[in-house]
């Protein structure tokens, strides 16, 4: 048994598939002119299989994801029917005597650095475009198999040195029974995202798993204490198959309770709301009961692809969604880059600290047709339902008066070309930063309704890097401090009668439902596969035991204290139920 982080919870077992690195050694071969011919027949086979290739994987994504996101693979298919680049690869073999590997190799090579000294950001990333379908077709030329994910039919454990968000948003969760990455935090963004997905994941395994891993072997995870087995033996493949059955039990019974109001025995109700980074999130999010969507992160829209997406794409699943939402509303935080989430296409100078750095609002701020874009996107969806704008990582009243006023411009534009977005859209903001807490009085008065970003309020209030698993034990939700700080924002606006919610990771954490119930905030949103466990909770509480309880936690001086208080309170709770 080797022991990582768990990071989204859950039982799996299959047989492993390791996600090779994809690197081409291409050997050096000389050729004569004789077999100039047969060379130039060998790049056009493999231009044509490399077309086919292509022109199945958009059938396929066309099936799944949408039109839109075919657009990439176009581009490819140009580059391989463009007589430019034919014409570098057959002059390298006419002039320089050498196979048709190399001759596209060093074509690559060289339209890669031609492209990437360009000034014009458009042009610089074509370099990509020309690199990913030049490996293509060198694939087919070296003979090199597909780097194949197991078919639908043999659902995986995938094994990677790390998934980044946009590599986890285009897997299949039904093929995936669960992954291990050697690095990775249980706060990253492809954590949050494999709870979305509710995907087993472990984490943090750098140095305690080797090469040994191989494609096919039997491994056994649990997401939830971080454990991995590499060939379980078999009353361990029982122990824990008898575990998973349960654990799919309780999950069942408690789909019962996805149409029951979430109100506390005293009845207080608080709103129970998904966090979602897209539209297959949102189906889960659906059936899981959730009442709308309380963060709907937008930076994954801008992901994975080669180019900003238009506000055409935008509005298009800012409208789906609402729509999906037969009548419930979703928050749409405005574009949130920077810190751990890249775009391929938009490259931020390195810094020293990107988490506090050129990110989110801050770049939208910045890059004033960008947000705007995204502003009108989000206008012209809020014609179909109930949309609310949501602005992250604000740090001072300037800030959110400036979105605004970029946000009334996009309005006034769409007024002027007749175009139709809802009368009252409500605008909130995210207290993630101290600075937000502390002149939380003061932004009430310019917004809408707040939400607590616990993620990253955890990190900056005690100076805990979210992402650094050295010190992963320092990044406490339950510090003293912390509860002060939700006390503090939660109190302004309840004095501001503005509506609270927390979105945070804290929000679908059972022992802290006493702190949200004691405080009063308005709504909670989570993962979806955290909502039916704690609306179970939340419906047999009441809200005048919650406040004994949170007059501990407030009193208590240190975190093992705070959570020793929420624990016992958990414990007593459960037996009482248990009769
Ligand atoms: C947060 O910081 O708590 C949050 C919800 O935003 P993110 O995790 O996307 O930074
Ligand atoms: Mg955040």
């Amino acid at each position: 048994m080797t022991q990582g982080i768990g990071a989204s919870s859950g039982i799996a077992i299959g047989k492993a598939f390791v996600l090779p690195n994809w690197e081409f050694e291409v050997p050096e071969q000389r050729i004569d002119v004789a077999d100039f011919a047969r060379e130039f027949e060998r790049v056009y086979e493999g231009i044509r299989t490399s077309k086919d290739e292509i022109n199945q994987i958009k059938d396929e994504l066309k099936e799944t994801v949408g039109e839109e996101e075919t657009q990439i693979f176009d581009a490819h298919l140009a580059i391989l029917d463009d007589p430019v680049f034919m014409n570098e690869i057959q002059g390298i073999i006419q002039r320089q005597y050498k196979a048709a590997e190399v001759a596209v190799k060093e074509a690559i090579d060289h339209f890669v650095t031609m492209f990437d000294l360009l000034e014009d950001d458009y042009m610089r990333e074509r370099a990509l475009d020309i690199k990913d379908v030049g490996n293509r077709l060198l694939k087919h030329l070296l003979g090199v198999p597909e780097i194949q994910l197991p078919s639908d039919t043999q659902p995986f454990i995938l094994i990677a040195k790390e998934i980044s968000p946009s590599q986890l948003a285009h897997l299949n969760p039904e093929n995936v029974l669960g992954i291990v990455t050697l690095s990775g935090s249980t706060t990253s963004h492809s954590a949050i995202m494999a709870r979305a997905l509710g995907i087993p994941l472990v984490v943090g395994m750098e140095g305690k798993i080797t090469e040994s891993f191989v494609t096919g072997q039997t491994i056994l995870i649990d997401g939830g204490d971080g454990t991995v087995y590499l060939d379980p033996a078999e009353h361990l493949i029982n122990q824990y198959r008898d575990l998973q059955h349960k654990l799919f039990v309780a999950k069942e019974q408690l789909h019962h309770l996805a149409d029951h109001e979430a109100v506390t025995i005293d009845g207080q109700c608080i709103k129970l709301e998904a966090n979602i980074s897209s539209v297959k999130e949102l189906e889960i999010a659906m059936k899981g009961g959730a009442q709308g969507v309380g963060l709907f992160r937008t930076e994954f829209l801008y992901m994975d692809r080669q180019d900003f997406p238009t506000e055409e794409e935008q509005y298009q699943v800012y409208r789906k969604v609402v729509e999906k939402l037969h009548g419930g509303s979703v928050v749409i935080r405005t574009l949130d880059i920077g810190g751990d989430k890249h775009l391929d296409y938009y490259e931020i100078e390195e810094e020293e600290n990107p988490f506090m750095g050129y990110r989110a609002i801050r770049i939208s701020l910045d890059q004033k047709q960008l947000f705007k874009t995204q502003l009108r996107a989000i206008l012209r969806a809020s014609a179909y339902g109930t949309i609310k704008v949501m602005y992250p990582f604000i740090t001072s009243v300037n800030e959110v008066r400036a979105a605004n006023t970029i946000l009334q411009e996009a309005k006034n534009e769409l007024t002027a070309e007749g175009i139709g977005f809802a009368d009252e859209i409500a605008v909130g903001i995210m207290i993630e930063v101290p600075a937000a807490v502390m002149i939380a009085d003061h932004l009430a008065r310019e917004v809408d309704f707040f939400s607590i970003g616990t993620n990253d309020l955890v990190q900056f209030t005690l100076a805990v890097d979210r992402m650094n698993e050295k010190i992963s034990t320092m990044y406490d939700p339950y510090h003293p401090a912390i509860i002060q700080m939700l006390s503090i924002a939660v109190d302004a606006a309840k004095r501001h009668e503005i509506p609270i919610s927390v979105c945070g990771e804290l929000a679908g954490d059972i022992r802290a439902l006493p702190i949200w119930l004691s405080l009063g905030v308005d709504a909670l949103s989570m993962s979806a596969h955290s909502i039916l466990p704690l609306k179970e909770r939340l419906i047999h509480s009441s809200k005048l035991e919650c406040k004994q309880v949170f007059n501990e936690v407030i009193h208590s001086s240190t975190s093992e204290e705070i959570k020793h208080v929420l624990t016992e309170y958990m414990i007593t709770f459960e037996e009482t139920a248990n009769g």
